[in-house]
C-alpha cells in the first residue's frame, strides 16, 4: 500500500483522480467511511476547480483522434473494457458494497454483470445505429451522429458504477470523451474503471475521472465552455443549480432526477404479485430512483393486501450486505439516516401511523416501514425520502386512482398490478410517468428509452435516445444531381 492507495477486503484502489491518462493527487483530501460499520476506508483526493480545468483540457486535448477512430475499433475497445469488467467482477462487487452498503449479492449478480452489458450494448447499438434516408422532392436526407466533445457525468452514491457506465458507455461510443464525477461518498468503484478502461487500451485523456465535493468542483465542471454534454443524475435541488451554471454556455443537459412514484393495486389484481411488487420497493434499503413509494390500494382490497404485506415484510432479513442472507442493507451516511427518520417522524406527528418500522434501528439501519393515514397534501406522500419508507392510500374508483397518482411534482415511474388488460392501458395513457410497469417492477432494457417527466427529468437516455443526446445529429440533404460539375 503507498500513500495514494487504500484496501478494501483485500482490493488495492488508488486515490487520486485520473486525468490525460495518469494518477493526479490533490493537497486535499475527503474522508470515505463504509456505511456498513463506519469504518474508515480511506482518504480520497478532493478536487478543485484546477483539476476540473485539468480533465476538461484533457478530454478536450484527447477528442479529435478518438472521434475519428473508427466506429468498429471504438467499439472492440468498449468490449474489452467490458471483459475487464466481468475479469475484475467479484473484486468490484465487494468494493462497492463497502462503499455504498447495498447488498453483496445483487452487485455478484445483477449490478456489476450489467455494468459490462452497458459497454457491449452501446458499443453494439453504434454499429447497429442507422437511420433510412429519405427523399424531399428528389434530394436525398441523410442523418448521422457525429461526436459532439468533451461529456461532464455526474452520477449519484445509490448505484454508483452500475448509473457511472450507463453514461461513460455511450458517452465514449459515441466517440465524446468523459469527466466522470462520481458521488463524493461512493468514489471507490470510478477509480476502479479508470484502472480497467487503461488496460483495454483506452487512450489518455478519452476518460478522465475526478472526485470531490460538487460543491467545490461542480461549478468550475458545468460552467466550462469547452463542455459540450452534461449528463447528471441525482436530486432536484443539484440539478437546479447544474442547470444554471450550465446555461452560461447553453451545454445541452440530460438529468437524471428523484421520483415518488405510485403502485397502484386494483381489486382485480393477483394480490400474491402485488405484494412481491411491494415489497421489492424496500430493495437497496429503500435508496432506488425508481421505487414505487407510494401504494394506492382499491378500498375492497386494501385490508388484505395490508396483511399480506406484513406478513411477506416480516420475513425480510436486515443486516451486513456482505452476507448473502441479507435483504436490507444499512443507508448511506448518517446524514441521510436524519433526513429519512425526520420525514418518518414529522408525518407521525402530523397524524401517519406506522403499520411497519417508524424507527432507527442499530448502526445505519432503519427500519422497513409502511405509513398509512396520510393525506395526499402531505410532506410524506409529496417528497422523496430516498429510504425504506412506504405510504399506503386508498382508492375507490379507477379515476381516483390515476387522480391521486398523477399528483406529485414528479413522474419518473409508475407500477400496475391489475388482472384487466383494457384497464391497463386506460390507466397507463393517463399516468405521468416516464416507465410504466404492468404486473412486473424494474424490467430495465438498454435498448428503452428512460427518463422522467416534470420534475424527474429532462430528455431520455437508452437505446437511439442516448446518441441522440450524446451526439451532434447532423442531416445532410444532396440535390437530385448532386454530383454534377458545375465548374
Ligand atoms: P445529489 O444531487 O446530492 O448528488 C449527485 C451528484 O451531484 C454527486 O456526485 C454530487 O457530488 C454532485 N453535486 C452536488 N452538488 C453539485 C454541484 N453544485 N455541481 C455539480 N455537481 C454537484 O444526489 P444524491 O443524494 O447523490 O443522489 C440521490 C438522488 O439521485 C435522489 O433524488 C434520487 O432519486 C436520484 N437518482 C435518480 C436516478 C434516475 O435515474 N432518475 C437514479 C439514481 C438516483
Amino acid at each position: 500500500m503507498t500513500e495514494h492507495t487504500l484496501t478494501v477486503a483485500g482490493v488495492a484502489v488508488d486515490t487520486r483522480h485520473w486525468i490525460g491518462g495518469e494518477r493526479v493527487a490533490s493537497t486535499e483530501t475527503f474522508t470515505d467511511v463504509s456505511p456498513i460499520d463506519g469504518s474508515l476506508l480511506g482518504e480520497i483526493s478532493r478536487g478543485t476547480a484546477m483539476e476540473a480545468a485539468a480533465a476538461v483540457a484533457a478530454a478536450k486535448a484527447a477528442f479529435p483522434a478518438w472521434a475519428a477512430t473508427p466506429r468498429a475499433e471504438r467499439a472492440r475497445i468498449l468490449h474489452a473494457v467490458a471483459d475487464g469488467v466481468e475479469k475484475r467482477l467479484e473484486e468490484l462487487a465487494i468494493v462497492e458494497t463497502c462503499d455504498n452498503g447495498a447488498l453483496l449479492r445483487s452487485h455478484r449478480r445483477g449490478v456489476m454483470p450489467r455494468v459490462a452489458h452497458n459497454f457491449r450494448f452501446f458499443a453494439d447499438w453504434l454499429l447497429k445505429l442507422e437511420h433510412e434516408d429519405f427523399e424531399t422532392r428528389g434530394h436525398t436526407n441523410h442523418v448521422s451522429w457525429d461526436p459532439a466533445g468533451p461529456c461532464v457525468l455526474i452520477t449519484p452514491w445509490n448505484a454508483p458504477l452500475m448509473l457511472a457506465t450507463w453514461k461513460v458507455a455511450p458517452a465514449l461510443a459515441a466517440g465524446n470523451t468523459v469527466i466522470l464525477k462520481p458521488a463524493e461518498w461512493t468514489p471507490l468503484t470510478a477509480s476502479l474503471l479508470a484502472d480497467i478502461a487503461a488496460e483495454a487500451g483506452l487512450p489518455a485523456g478519452v476518460l478522465n475521472v475526478v472526485q470531490g465535493y460538487g460543491s467545490e468542483i461542480g461549478d468550475a465542471l458545468t460552467s466550462h465552455p469547452d463542455v459540450r454534454r452534461i449528463s447528471f443524475t441525482g436530486s432536484v435541488p443539484t440539478a437546479k443549480r447544474i442547470s444554471a451554471s450550465a446555461a452560461a454556455n447553453l451545454t445541452p443537459l440530460s438529468l437524471e432526477l428523484g421520483g415518488k412514484s405510485p403502485l397502484l393495486v386494483f381489486a382485480d389484481a393477483d394480490l400474491d404479485l402485488a405484494v412481491d411488487l411491494a415489497v421489492e420497493q424496500y430493495d437497496n434499503a429503500g435508496q432506488v430512483c425508481l421505487a414505487a413509494t407510494r401504494f394506492l390500494v382499491q378500498e375492497s382490497v386494501a385490508e388484505e393486501f395490508t396483511r399480506r404485506f406484513v406478513e411477506k415484510a416480516g420475513q425480510l432479513t436486515q443486516g451486513d450486505p456482505r452476507d448473502e442472507a441479507t435483504d436490507i442493507g444499512p443507508n448511506i451516511h448518517p446524514r441521510q439516516l436524519e433526513k429519512i427518520d425526520g420525514f418518518v417522524q414529522r408525518a407521525i406527528a402530523a397524524g401517519a401511523r406506522a403499520v411497519i418500522g417508524g424507527h432507527r434501528k442499530d448502526g445505519q439501519y432503519y427500519a422497513p416501514t409502511l405509513l398509512t393515514d396520510v393525506a395526499q397534501d402531505s410532506e410524506i406522500v409529496q417528497e422523496e425520502v430516498f429510504g425504506p419508507v412506504l405510504t399506503l392510500q386508498t382508492f375507490a374508483t379507477e379515476d381516483e386512482a390515476v387522480r391521486l397518482a398523477n399528483d406529485t411534482r414528479f413522474g419518473l415511474a409508475a407500477t400496475l398490478a391489475t388482472g384487466d388488460p383494457e384497464r391497463a392501458e386506460r390507466v397507463t395513457a393517463q399516468l405521468v410517468a416516464g416507465t410504466v410497469w404492468t404486473n412486473c417492477f424494474f424490467v430495465r432494457d438498454l435498448q428503452a428509452p428512460f427518463g422522467g417527466s416534470r420534475h424527474s427529468g429532462v430528455g431520455r437516455e437508452g437505446g437511439t435516445w442516448s446518441f441522440d443526446f450524446y451526439c451532434d445529429v447532423k442531416n445532410t440533404v444532396t440535390a437530385p444531381n448532386g454530383w454534377r460539375n458545375h465548374g
